[in-house]
């Protein structure tokens, strides 16, 4: 893959659009099972990294992903501040002396993501973020496997996320605020899941406009 992180700013600003083109929506989501504080958290973080996007672009991956992590780490509140500053110093370290092409990105992003379930001592079937970033993880690494075209991979990774969302509504929370409602969690869809699903959305979009 020759993509590099001078794509970042354009990124940021991709995740930034999508967000909040579904601010109202998603806050609507953290509101009913949540503390409806999600949208803001995130926009916070995306914010500092943008203030950083053009400093972030002359970094390698590995560098980049590092400064994310912190810069996400110290902007960000929350539970999804700290998971998501989790998954890029994770990225960081294990993508370390590392050939990122997709099937290396896929395997450093899968153990990324094992990264995020420790932290938050939490696993897929909980209704949270991690019922899109792990079986987005899974068929990355499938796809990457099987070689195909990147708008194909991308295309069925939008397809695996909006599915991990809507799996998520029948859910019961056991894991972050949502779980204090028990069985009243079920019904809505996880505010965590639909944001990690937006951002994915937003990337693929960039990558297959860049031709990468
Ligand atoms: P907070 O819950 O602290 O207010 P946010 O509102 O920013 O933080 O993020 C809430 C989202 O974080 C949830 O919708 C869920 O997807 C995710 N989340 C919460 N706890 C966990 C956990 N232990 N593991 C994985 N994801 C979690
Ligand atoms: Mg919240």
């Amino acid at each position: 893959m020759s993509l590099t992180p001078l794509i970042f700013p354009e990124l940021i600003q991709a995740l930034l659009d999508n967000i909040e083109a579904h601010a109202e929506e998603v806050t609507e989501l953290d509101q009913a099972i949540g503390d409806g504080d999600h949208v803001f958290n995130l926009q916070r973080g995306l914010q500092a990294l943008r203030e950083h996007a053009g400093e972030i672009a002359q970094l390698d991956w590995v560098a980049a992903w590092q400064k994310i992590g912190m810069t996400v780490m110290a902007a960000v509140g929350g539970a999804s501040g700290s998971l998501y500053a989790t998954l890029f110093i994770a990225l960081a370290k294990n993508g370390k002396d590392r050939v990122v092409d997709l099937a290396g990105f896929a395997d450093v992003f899968l153990l990324a993501v094992e990264a995020v379930k420790q932290r938050g001592k939490a696993d897929v079937g909980e209704k949270t973020m991690l019922d899109v970033l792990v079986p987005v993880g899974l068929a990355l690494r499938d796809e990457a496997a099987a070689d195909k075209p990147l708008a194909e991979v991308l295309d069925r990774l939008c397809a695996v996320a909006a599915d991990g969302v809507e799996a998520t509504r029948e859910m019961l929370a056991t894991k972050g605020r949502a779980s204090f409602l028990g069985e009243r969690s079920k019904g809505h869809i996880d505010a965590g899941a639909k944001t990690a699903q937006l951002m994915i959305a937003a990337i693929a979009g960039v990558l297959k406009k860049s031709g990468n």
